[in-house]
């Protein structure tokens, strides 16, 4: 079994100001040394990265956005490109956000383009995949998960995530405190895997595979112990700082 560096990324979502999140950063930095076995990733709103790039410089966390425009440069109105947050030295950016596919239409051709653009500029996509309630009541989440993953796969190619992440966030456990319980989680995490695994069998089994959705101080041991579970994307619990610091220390 191939040895995947786990991540524990924190999407701080639109939260925070100046002076708070300059307290946030220092308490997590404070916490995170080399005995931290997992990789940490904070992803603060776009107006935040260039602080917090000079803040966690000579720290081990790492940086990145919670968006990017599909597009290089030119008149897209409030839009932010990928060559900019490479400029503050953003390693990930992640695309597809639940909130971002349905508050803001973004839909699976979309999201592929967005994949592919963080990469062409040398970062890595944390790709956001997940059901909604309803689709999981109807039975349909393996139908759901698999055109998400096919939409990225047919333009990017397979290859593409040999240097990507892939985060399974239910859409019914993001926010709302009701957790996929590990059974649930396991389960479509190892479906991501086996529909990798039909054109690459090395991609499938080095993919790094997040679990979000509701993650705490107090369930994230038991969802990371899983076999296909390599970290996490937290919401909530990373603004705060010990539960976060919890969290990044319940790695296996
Ligand atoms: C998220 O927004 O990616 C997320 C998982 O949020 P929460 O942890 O608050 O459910």
């Amino acid at each position: 079994m191939s040895q995947r560096q786990s991540l524990v990324a924190a999407n701080w979502k639109m939260n925070g100001s100046l002076e708070s999140i300059r307290q946030l950063l220092a308490a997590i930095a404070q916490g995170v040394n080399k005995e931290t076995q997992s990789e940490v990733l904070i992803c603060p709103p776009y107006v935040y990265i260039p602080e917090l790039a000079g803040l966690l410089d000579n720290t081990e966390i790492r940086l990145g956005a919670q968006n990017v425009s599909q597009h290089n440069s030119g008149a897209y109105t409030g839009e932010v490109a990928a060559s900019m947050l490479k400029d503050f030295a953003c390693d990930y950016v992640i695309v597809g956000h639940s909130e971002r596919r349905t508050l803001y239409g973004e839909g699976d051709v979309r999201v592929a383009e967005k994949f592919v653009t963080v990469q062409a500029h040398g970062m890595t996509p944390i790709l956001c995949i997940g059901e909604l309630l309803e689709e999981r009541e109807a039975n349909n989440t393996e139908e759901v998960i698999a055109r998400q993953l096919d939409a990225v796969i047919e333009m990017a190619g397979i290859k593409a995530f040999n240097n990507a992440v892939i985060a399974y966030e239910p859409v019914w456990a993001i926010g709302t405190g009701k957790t996929a319980t590990p059974e649930q989680a396991q389960e479509v995490h190892e479906f991501i895997r086996l529909r990798l695994a039909r054109h690459d069998h090395e991609t499938a089994e080095t993919v790094r595979i997040l679990y979000g959705g509701s993650v705490k101080a107090d369930n994230a041991k038991q969802l990371f112990e899983l076999a296909d579970i390599d970290g996490g994307l937290i919401g909530g619990a990373s603004l705060v700082a010990e539960d976060f610091l919890t969290i990044c220390h319940s790695v296996r």
